[in-house]
């Protein structure tokens, strides 16, 4: 195809316009967004609920697909509706005007993440409405706001409403990522994320004196202990050519403290990002951490920014027919998916305490550099429509389990 033949293909269009409406936080106006899903929904006759679980200012948009067996445990088709911020001086293309240059390449804030899944799942839906297809489950396609910080006004509060239970949820694809090979990556877990503090205090006096017990010392036990672990993730990473999602992740990212050059100070505080593989012993490594705390010398307090629970993988190949269904599906195409732990967040660890069996795919792989939150984050029209047809492929063999 040439850029003139993507520039007035439908499915191009309803993506690039949905792109030019500025969803990005912080404060963000979902009014035009939800308009625009509204019309999509219409376009494609599918009948709409607007919720608003959290507060007036965070709208869930739910489109329904039903089914032949509308008894039937349901399938969610889930995108989020929220972008991360740009710095514009950093973009070469405006990041909401959805340019597109000669390749194909269509720049802007959400071409990754996720837009793009939300508008092809309905690309697909209207192929195959065109071919008269009525899947056998009840299908649910959502777009959820504010998950690009954490969820917490979105799905988070959805999955608790009585809205949600009535949909009698049983399956979900959600969010996923471009890949580093030719598989197309399918999330089954995410790591628990732990981001800690440790309020280190000690002798506080004169700077020309050598006092015993001072928050610095502590402090750099500490943060050895950390980077010893880190560089024990860095080399079980290396060594077994692993995947980001199948480590411990730890990352000093905060550091305060002190008052002037000559004071030594009470305090002093530092965070670290900490994002703890599947297979880790949650209660030991808190304790770790805590004798840790004792051996700096005492003094030191741990403070979890957020202690997330262990939220169980969604069970992969033949004992979950989601699984299974995906698979053929993809494998038809000619295409492979390789399972992995998705090395960030997403909302699916909402809808998997709630016995969901939540898969997070994007149909991209290695065709794509990843580049969610990235400057020039961009996506291709070939790319775009192809995953349109994987769509098409994938709902009616997943609707039909
Ligand atoms: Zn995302």
């Amino acid at each position: 195809m040439s850029k003139a033949e993507w520039e007035s293909n439908e499915e191009i269009n309803i993506f690039r316009n949905y792109l030019r409406i500025n969803t990005a936080h912080p404060n963000i106006d979902y009014t035009a967004c939800v308009e625009y899903l509204k019309k999509q929904a219409a376009s494609l006759d599918l009948p709409v609920d607007v919720l608003y679980p959290a507060n007036e200012d965070n709208p869930v948009v739910v489109m329904k697909w039903e089914g032949k067996q509308p008894e039937l445990p349901s399938i969610i088709l889930n995108s989020h509706t929220d972008v991360v911020p740009v710095y514009p001086e950093k973009w070469t293309h405006e990041p909401f005007a959805a340019d597109m240059d000669d390749e194909g390449r269509i720049f802007a804030r959400g071409t990754q993440d996720t837009k793009e899944i939300g508008t092809q799942y309905l690309g697909a839906i209207r192929a195959l409405k065109a071919k008269g297809f009525q899947p056998k489950r009840t299908v649910y396609i959502t777009f959820v706001p504010d998950e690009e910080v954490g969820g917490h006004l979105g799905m988070r509060e959805f999955v608790e409403t009585d809205y949600f239970k009535k949909m009698n949820v049983g399956f979900s694809l959600d969010e996923g990522s471009a890949s580093f090979d030719e598989n197309y990556y399918v999330y089954y877990a995410e790591r628990t994320a732990w981001p800690i503090r440790f309020k280190i205090s000690g002798t506080a006096g004169h700077g020309s004196l050598l006092l015993p017990k001072t928050a610095g010392e502590k402090l750099n036990f500490i943060v050895n202990k950390m980077m010893e672990y880190r560089a024990s993730q860095v080399k079980l990473l290396k060594e077994k050519s692993l995947f980001f999602g199948d480590v411990t992740t730890i990352n000093l990212t905060q550091l305060s403290g002190g008052v002037q050059n000559n004071v030594v100070p009470a305090l002093l505080e530092v965070v670290f990002d900490l994002r703890i593989a599947i297979d880790v012993d949650l209660e030991a490594l808190e304790k770790q951490f805590r004798d840790w705390c004792e051996e700096a010398g005492g003094g030191v307090e741990l403070v979890f920014e957020r202690k997330d629970d262990f939220v169980p993988p969604t069970k992969i190949g033949a004992s979950n027919p989601l699984w299974v269904a995906l698979e053929k599906a993809m494998n038809d195409l000619n295409l492979k998916i390789k399972p992995q732990v998705c090395p960030g967040g997403t909302d699916s660890r909402y809808l998997r305490p709630k016995g969901v069996s939540a898969l997070g795919f994007s149909p991209m792989n290695n065709n794509t550099p990843p580049l969610p939150h990235d400057h020039d984050e961009f996506i291709r029209a070939d790319v775009y429509l192809h995953g349109i047809e994987i769509y098409e492929k994938i709902i009616p063999a997943i609707t039909d389990i």
